[in-house]
């Protein structure tokens, strides 16, 4: 008799991983599937920030990453296209979680996403009820008109898996999205970026960098510190303005390495691959994320942060507010859309007025002259950087960035 699972996780990325950990928690009986072999590499800047912190405390693993190689962050420091720098310290005001409710001292890692993947997968895998590496999912199994499973191939052969409701956590691209008929590319709401891995960049710290540079705004150039000397180093823009301007990102990062006030940090630096890109499906708009027996996490549900190409706090989050409507799912036995349209609800009542704000700064990061003044200020003045770390730690309302008071104050500040 075929066993049928109370869901079946399509991606086991961070999203797919996290669910099945709030799954075993959950008393849920899951089956996650991913179509690679881990450990595997995941194009991304690698930073973890205060939500993810949050959530991983939540699940009893923040000692187990924290000790994982990479970089302790107590830094960011944002650079204007006129090169001034704003180094806003990290450790001034406790992270307040929104979905958690946890008020943390506010600190980020950077940690390769081949290792942090691998480390979520392996935690997962040790509590879903089945695991299948290299099963790669190709449709959706249907009962008229719910979606109950989905058909595969592994080892080379087809196979199918029933379930009472499929989570897609398969990312930008999702087989599960377009099968569901959830899927929509517009490249307003896309954002496109490269990752270049190096040794011995001069200056790296304890901080990340985000640079505003002309050759890509409203998008940034960033360096992330790693281990032993290492960075993740990348860039990365809007889709629509990059197709309109004919813009090379491989071209672009090597045009700013060059050039100052950057090419000394370069200067001995040595690339330890290719650049290679990815695409961001970003939260500029809000996208259907549920379907009669289905649900969206993560990139499949374009979650990523507009303004900072953050998607792994989302991506848990998300995964969190899903296992939670498919508990209820199960205690009411309905699994229409009707019923999981709360799980979409939730998760927006968490991340919308942020992801709002973000587009908005997303819009406004085009105006050179207005990042190289609020820029400015950030760096001469004290007031500005504590301001800006309390809205990164949710203690003061971000909204207040895209307010034309708060520019009107800060001329006179
Ligand atoms: C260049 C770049 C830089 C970024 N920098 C950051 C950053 O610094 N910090 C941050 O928080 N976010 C960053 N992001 C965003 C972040 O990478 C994503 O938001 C995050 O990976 C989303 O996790 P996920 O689990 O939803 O999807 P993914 O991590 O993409 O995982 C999807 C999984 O699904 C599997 N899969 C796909 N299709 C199938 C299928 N048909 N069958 C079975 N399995 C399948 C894949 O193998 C994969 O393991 C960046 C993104 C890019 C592109």
């Amino acid at each position: 008799m075929t066993e049928i699972y109370d869901m079946i996780i399509v991606g086991a990325g961070p999203a797919g991983a996290t669910a099945a950990l709030y799954a075993h928690r959950a008393g849920l009986n899951v089956c996650l599937v991913d179509k690679a072999r881990f450990p595997r590499d995941k194009i991304c800047g690698d930073a973890l920030s205060g939500k993810v912190v949050s959530i991983l405390y939540e699940l009893d693993l923040f000692d187990q990453v924290a000790r994982l190689p990479g970089a302790t962050i107590r830094e960011v420091v944002f650079g204007s296209p006129n090169h001034v720098d704003a180094r806003v310290d990290l450790r001034r005001y406790d992270h307040r979680d929104q979905a958690t409710g946890k008020i943390l001292p506010m600190e980020g890692f950077v940690i390769r996403r081949e290792v942090l993947d691998n480390f979520l997968f392996q935690e997962a895998k040790k509590v879903a009820n089945t695991c299948y590496e290299e099963f790669a999912v190709k449709d959706l199994i249907r009962e008229n008109e719910q979606i109950v499973g989905v058909r595969g191939v592994v080892d080379g052969r087809e196979r199918e898996i029933q379930a009472r409701v499929v989570l897609g956590c398969d990312g930008f691209n999702s087989m599960v999205a377009r099968k569901a008929g959830l899927y929509a590319h517009e490249s307003v709401h896309w954002v496109v970026a490269i990752r270049r891995y190096y040794e011995n960049v001069a200056e790296l710290g304890d901080q990340i960098e985000l640079h505003f540079v002309d050759e890509v705004l409203p998008g940034y150039f960033w360096i992330f510190p790693l281990e032993n000397g290492t960075a993740n180093v990348g860039i990365g823009m809007r889709h629509d303005v990059l197709k309109k301007r004919r813009v090379d990102l491989k071209v672009a990062l090597n045009e700013v390495i060059s050039r100052s006030p950057y090419a000394h940090r370069f200067k001995n630096a040595r690339p330890t691959e290719d650049p290679v890109g990815w695409n961001l499906p970003v939260g500029s708009t809000r996208r259907k994320s549920y379907g009669n027996g289905v649900l969206l996490l993560g990139d499949a549900a374009g979650l990523i942060d507009p303004f900072t190409g953050e998607g792994i706090g989302n991506a848990l989050y998300s995964a969190r507010f899903a296992v939670d409507a498919v508990q209820e799912a199960i205690a009411a036995d309905d699994y229409s859309g009707t019923f999981f349209k709360r799980y979409e609800d939730r998760l927006w009542d968490a991340i919308g007025d942020e992801l709002a704000t973000s587009t908005r700064m997303q819009k406004m990061g085009q105006w050179r002259p207005l990042l190289n003044f609020t820029i400015h200020k950030a760096a001469h003045n004290d007031k500005v950087r504590d301001l800006i770390c309390g809205m990164m730690a949710n203690a003061v309302p971000k909204k207040q960035l895209t307010n034309p008071l708060f520019y009107l104050k800060l001329l006179f500040s």
